[in-house]
């Protein structure tokens, strides 16, 4: 799960990593005041769950409280495109407002689960405000790696190590150790899956800040998060993969043409390659997991069929605890309740797999029956070419 920039704020003060003063504005008028209580000027920010706003047109200077109410005016509702948000761009549902901060260098931070070594690993780089790719593009000898064993936590020496590669001197430097020791507890703390802290600026006063803030969580963590999981924002995620996780449904949203439903997120992974290999490309997958119901498939079916991007389905399951014959009524109970428009071929393997075709042939529904996985594939790419 993702949160907003100025929810991300809110757990660095929490656990005491300096970022500027920062409010949410309800209104143009409270943008006004909020910018007088600034000192007469700030910064206003469209809180989407995406980067780049910078040059998108999402964090604009208002030299002045009236400036602010205008800027706030323009920014609220607006339809915001940047390079991560894909060309439809995403609403902005909220404006925050920052302290401006004298800036005097802009470096780059982040924490991460780097799934090869197992551990923490923090990234940081002289070249902040930028994007991080294109840094590890052009000059990768400017990003520092340092990995932080989990029984020991960070170490003095570590932190001192990533302050030392960012060029911080004196009590700049002290500050940026404790910053990166605290920001380390909150990660460990709120089960995060990554911080990005981009910019982390110096100020011309020569204190250090984070000016951006992006942080992702584990999702299986959240259980243990109610404070964290109140941030989640319905708007900033796909229809559909809201409406799959109220079953316990996997649902991710992908760019193709086929719809996937599958057991298991190792048969999705082999089902989308198959896809790839045949020469088409899925539109989502979605995992019923291993031991769904009748009614779980049902709905699957029927979200998956919502994706307006769906131009055929592929059903792939392989039947293990889950058997092929309750697959097969969901299937035929989603059909039977919506009516399917596009072309379905359905590949069952597995516990009772003679009753579940038995089923879909009963059924009197036109469904396209597969003999394995790559006859399933091939005939799902011929459906939508
Ligand atoms: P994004 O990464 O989405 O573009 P940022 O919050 O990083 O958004 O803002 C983009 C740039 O705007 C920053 O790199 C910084 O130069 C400037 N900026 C953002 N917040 C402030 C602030 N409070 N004071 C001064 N400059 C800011
Ligand atoms: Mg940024």
């Amino acid at each position: 799960m993702n949160i907003h920039e100025y929810q991300a704020k809110e757990l660095l003060r929490q656990y005491k990593v300096a970022t500027p003063d920062g409010k949410v504005a309800h209104d143009a008028e409270e943008a006004r005041m909020i910018t007088k209580e600034f000192g007469g000027a700030s910064v206003v920010k469209a809180q989407i769950h995406a980067g780049g706003r910078g040059k998108g047109g999402g964090v604009k200077f208002a030299t002045d409280p009236d400036k602010a109410a205008e800027l706030f005016k323009a920014m609220i509702g607006m339809q915001l495109v940047t390079k991560q948000t894909g060309a439809e761009g995403r609403k902005v549902r909220t404006v925050f407002l920052s302290k401006p901060v004298d800036i005097e260098r802009e470096l780059y931070l982040s924490f991460l689960v780097d799934r090869v070594t197992s551990r923490i690993t923090i990234l940081a780089s002289t070249e902040g405000g930028v994007e991080i790719e294109e840094v590890a593009e052009k000059t990768p000898e400017k990003i520092v790696k340092v990995a932080v064993d989990p029984a020991l936590g960070l170490n003095g020496f570590q932190a001192r190590q990533v302050a030392f590669a960012l060029g911080l001197e004196g009590n700049s430097f002290k500050q940026g150790v404790v910053f990166l020791q605290n920001l380390y507890k909150l990660f460990v703390e709120k089960d995060c899956s990554m911080v990005e802290i981009n910019p982390l600026v110096i100020t011309k006063q020569g204190d250090v800040t984070a000016l951006d803030a992006k942080i992702g969580f584990d999702d299986n963590g959240l259980v243990r998060h109610p404070d964290v999981l109140a941030y989640r924002d319905l708007n900033e995620e796909a229809e559909e993969e809201v409406e799959a996780s109220k079953y316990n449904l996997n649902f991710i949203k992908l760019d193709g043409s086929i719809g996937c439903m599958v057991n298991g997120a190792g048969l999705a992974m082999a089902t989308m390659d198959i896809i790839k290999y045949c020469g088409s490309s899925p539109a989502n997958f979605l995992d019923v997991g291993g031991s769904a119901t009748e009614d779980a498939v049902k709905n699957a079916f029927r979200i998956i069929l919502q994706d307006k991007a769906v131009k055929a389905v592929l059903v792939n399951i392989f039947g293990g605890i889950m058997r092929c014959d309750i697959v097969a009524s969901g299937i035929v109970n989603a059909a039977k309740e919506i009516g399917i428009k596009v072309p379905v071929v359905v590949r069952l393997e597995g516990t009772n797999v003679e009753e579940g075709k038995k089923i879909l042939a009963d059924s009197g529904l036109n469904l396209i029956v597969a003999a394995d996985l790559k006859d399933a594939a091939e005939k799902v790419v011929a459906s939508v070419k």
